[in-house]
């Protein structure tokens, strides 16, 4: 139900953490975060609260600069780790708020062609989709528009791949999504407030926008793939 992704220069896990902790207000039943570790993906989730992901990062600590979290709120599949976000396939490691509501279809194409899945969400079918497009496209914003144009339903996304390594690729339709711009440093989150801690920079997506962040900024796309310059707003901190 809540969304962060920082690409930057500071320690990116603990900063998750901190704004997963202000969108709990959203509620959620399990949360978990990715991050780029020497070039390689990784994720850390848990279901419940979000100190109990707090519990398995002391046990297994991520160092990054470049990550995205999520908290859940199960609409496909039980509230179990297996289902927590964020879900892997290949290269690519996503995040997702929202119901893909053509995920079964897409799900039994996916497996007629080889993937195999580990969860029961709808939201994994995304990911198997980016990283099947991904072997056709060498452009990964490419391939986001190819993917995100065979979905229906409401989602925003947040997708890291492996060896793209300051890249967070993020989209919305049907669920809010801002880019906050930082001093060399961007994010992405559900709302101002979960970016709140870290600027109040921020560009509100429009429905059906994509973008393409990496620690230099931002480029924002309209549904059509067409170039679209979201404004800069700045907010104020207690929002
Ligand atoms: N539909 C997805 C799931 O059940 C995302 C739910 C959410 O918005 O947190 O995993």
């Amino acid at each position: 139900c809540g969304i962060i992704g920082v690409t930057g220069i500071g320690p990116a896990v603990p900063r998750l953490i901190d704004s997963l902790k202000r969108l709990e207000y959203r509620g959620y039943d399990s949360a978990g975060v990715a991050a780029l570790v020497d070039g390689r993906i990784e994720r850390r989730r848990a279901k419940g609260k979000i100190r109990e992901l707090e519990a398995v990062l002391m046990q297994e600590p991520l160092e990054a600069t470049v990550g995205i979290g999520h908290t859940r709120w199960a609409t496909h599949g039980a509230p179990t780790t297996a289902n927590a976000h964020p879900h892997k396939a290949g290269r690519v490691t996503l995040v997702h708020n929202g119901i893909i509501e053509n995920f079964a279809e897409l799900k039994a194409d996916l497996i007629a062609g080889g993937s195999d899945f580990e969860s029961q969400t709808d939201t994994e079918v995304v990911a198997h989709l980016m990283n099947r497009e991904l072997e056709r496209h060498n452009d990964p914003l490419a391939a986001f528009k190819v993917v995100l144009d065979q979905l229906t339903g409401a989602y925003a996304l947040a997708v890291l791949i492996e060896g793209e390594n300051e890249l967070i690729l993020g989209a919305r339709r049907g669920s809010p999504l801002v880019v906050g711009w930082g001093e060399g440093e961007m994010y992405l989150g559900s709302d101002a407030l979960a970016v709140g801690p870290f600027t109040q920079k921020i560009s509100y997506l429009e429905e059906g926008d994509f973008v393409a962040l990496d620690r230099s900024g931002a480029r924002m796309f309209d549904a059509s793939g067409a170039p679209a310059d979201r404004a800069i707003v700045q907010v104020s901190a207690s929002s």
